[in-house]
């Protein structure tokens, strides 16, 4: 099964993605994990990525629909995967179905997780202090001010994205406001 997962930064994509992997062993790709791994190791294209993440802004379509093409080829992705961070772009969106297709594959299920904006801002500064408790530094994007600019990023460049998935009957919608284990309950059943 091949599914992503929308929602803007904070809406609990990562944390789902995570539970799907462990239950159903599909794998998390996480574009934005992938990305903090290349600049941790100071690849050239953790170099490259660096400032446009810090800044909130988003990485040139082509290294992301190369990155993603790349890394669906690997073993732990046989029995299919989890798409997190990615497409964030109508471009990427077709980029994907570009490659899935020359592969013989598909997208199954698109899930938006629905949240209120104002409680993102809550969430992302309890990201910062959980990080500060367990002596962990905090993901430099974590703050008021970054976040304001991904959430603009996220309204202008990726929300355009889902009626793409919509016209084409993949997208589901789950309240991403409700507990964990609510959303996650809301999420099974979509892929059983
Ligand atoms: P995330 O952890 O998914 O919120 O991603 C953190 C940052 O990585 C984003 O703010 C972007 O700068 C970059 N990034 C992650 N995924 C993508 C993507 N699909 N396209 C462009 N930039 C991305």
């Amino acid at each position: 099964m091949k599914l992503i997962l929308f929602g803007p930064p904070g809406a609990g994509k990562g944390t789902q993605a995570q539970r799907i992997e462990a239950e159903r062993g599909l794998k998390q790709l996480s574009t934005g994990d992938m990305l903090r791994a290349a600049v941790a190791a100071g690849t050239e294209l953790g170099q490259q990525a660096k400032a446009i993440m810090d800044a909130g802004k988003l990485v040139s379509d082509d290294i992301m629909i190369g990155l993603i093409a790349e890394r669906i080829k690997e073993q732990d992705c046989a029995k299919g995967f989890i798409l997190d961070g990615f497409p964030r772009t109508v471009a990427q969106a077709e980029g994907l179905d570009r490659m899935l297709e020359k592969n013989g594959m598909k997208i199954d299920h698109a899930i938006e997780f629905v949240v209120d904006e104002k409680a993102l801002f809550d969430r992302i500064e309890t990201r910062a202090a959980e990080s500060a408790q367990a002596g962990e530094a905090a993901r430099a994007d974590d703050n008021a001010e970054t976040l304001r600019k991904r959430l603009a990023v996220y309204r202008e460049q990726t929300a355009p994205v889902l009626p793409y998935y919509e016209t084409r009957g993949l997208l589901k919608k789950v309240d991403g406001m409700q507990q964990i284990e609510e959303v996650a309950r809301d999420v099974a059943a979509i892929l059983d």
